[in-house]
């Protein structure tokens, strides 16, 4: 594979420096071309998202009024699949952003193996200061404005920051509406009763737990009773907690939310935790643990450390102190390049993103494939499916870690655009 002498993993470490995602990504891409010797037209067509759209998108305040609001569909490659990735609602949300995570998504959904491409797309709005009424009235603008270029066979959406089961059931209605045919396949995280799937929620944690097992088993590390500390006790967070008692009798001993962390070196009634969140509770809200920072918790004695919140918490500051034997990024981006490299110098395994939070991806593939069959699968047909999926990729992308010497973040990479460029060859490239 590397005739290329270049420290491959020192470049996608420089690659990560810049401040603007769209730049990021296109310096990671560039790093692995050369590294893989890819074909310069192969590389050219990467390096440039197939397809963009910015939207005008007016809507009727409740006040009568009328706000014109931008919005972004990025498709960045189709070569095996459909592009799939989430809608983000969010002040911040700029262009550079969408093409960069459509790119990433390109990656995610190669290194999995589901048979997607990337794509991506946002509202810059602040929807918490939308009625519902706004809300569903802009989803559904965004819908209608997009359809000429989504479809089941060319771009699927779906929630991601600030969106909701319930606006993909709207965004499903109006799409519907305007092509003339009921299409639940259209957008994936829909409520169950309109063809959402089984075990959706719970499938990015549950992910988790199986590419932690699964590298763990692959680097002969026992995780039976591990001890556990999660970061950011969300959506993500929760679920691996859960998933990894359940499936490795692990001791929970930290986890945290924004209000600050809770510890208890005999472990925390995880279910306890989960009850207080799901009433609005904070974790700081439990009795029998002590109060913890969010800093203080990443670097606390533990065999498995789960950053699922938000990005950049492990850095170069702190990455010395870290004490766990794996990292698994639940989150998106919580490692910087430089967090990377002393990680990986102190010989801790840190399963990056792309692989180790795909199981949410993976089980709207599967909610995709329900909605186009209109037969709809058990909660264990999902998590058999899941862990089956989970487990070859994280053999797949330990693998590559040991044959080429580099960080699993590298492999996954090195995997992942392999996968799209052997792809674009087989289709033809221009
Ligand atoms: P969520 O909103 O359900 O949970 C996030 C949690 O992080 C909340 O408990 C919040 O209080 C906590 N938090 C916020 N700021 C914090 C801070 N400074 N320190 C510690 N905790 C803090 O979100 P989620 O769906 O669990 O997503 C979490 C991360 O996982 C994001 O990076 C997201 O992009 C990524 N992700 C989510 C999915 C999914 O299916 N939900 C899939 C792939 C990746």
């Amino acid at each position: 594979m590397s005739q290329y002498n270049g420290d491959l993993q020192t470049k996608l470490e420089e690659a990560g420096q810049y401040d603007n995602p769209w730049d990021m990504a296109r310096a990671q891409l560039d790093t692995v071309a050369e590294y893989l010797q890819l074909d310069a037209g192969v590389h050219a067509r990467l390096r440039q998202p197939w397809r963009g759209l910015e939207m005008s998108l007016p809507v009727c305040m409740d006040d009568g009024t009328v706000r014109v609001f931008t919005g972004f569909r990025v498709q960045h490659c189709v070569a095996r699949g459909p592009a799939k990735g989430g809608l983000r609602y969010h002040p911040d949300v700029t262009y550079d952003e969408v093409r960069a995570l459509s790119m990433w998504m390109t990656w995610k959904t190669a290194v999995v193996g589901i048979p997607y491409g990337g794509g991506k797309g946002g509202i810059i709005c602040n929807p918490r200061e939308l009625s519902v009424g706004e809300q569903e009235r802009l989803t559904r603008r965004f819908a209608t404005e997009m359809a000429p270029v989504i479809g089941t066979e060319i771009d699927i959406p779906a929630p991601d920051v600030n969106t909701t089961p319930q606006m993909m059931a709207w965004f499903m209605d109006a799409y519907s509406q305007t092509v003339g045919q009921r299409t639940p396949a259209i957008v994936t995280g829909k409520p169950i009763v309109v063809g959402g799937s089984a075990g959706r929620v719970e499938a990015t944690g549950e992910g988790v737990m199986y590419a932690v097992s699964q590298v763990a088993e692959d680097a002969g590390i026992d995780i039976e009773g591990a001890r556990v500390a999660v970061q950011g006790f969300g959506n993500v967070g929760q679920y691996a907690a859960r998933a990894l008692v359940r499936e490795h009798n692990a001791t929970v001993i930290a986890v945290s939310d924004s209000r600050g962390g809770i510890y208890n070196r005999d472990g925390l009634d995880v279910e306890a935790v989960c009850d207080l969140k799901e009433n609005g509770g904070s974790v700081c809200d439990y009795k029998d643990a002590e109060s913890i920072s969010n800093e203080g918790l990443l670097e606390l004695e533990c065999d498995i450390l789960v950053p699922s919140a938000l990005e950049n918490q492990i850095t170069g500051e702190n990455a010395g102190n870290i004490k766990a034997k794996i990292v698994a990024e639940g989150a998106n981006g919580p490692t910087t390049p430089a967090a990377d490299r002393i990680l990986f110098e102190r010989g801790i395994i840190m399963i990056p993103d792309i692989l180790a939070n795909a199981g949410g991806v993976t089980v709207s593939y599967f909610e995709w494939l329900q909605g186009r069959s209109q037969e709809y699968w058990t909660l264990e047909e999902v998590t058999q499916r899941l862990a089956k999926i989970m487990r070859h990729a994280s053999r797949e992308v330990w693998a590559v870690h040991k044959r080429e010497k580099v960080d699993m973040r590298t492999a996954a990479y090195i995997l992942a655009v392999a996968r799209v460029a052997d792809a674009l060859k087989a289709t033809g490239v221009a």
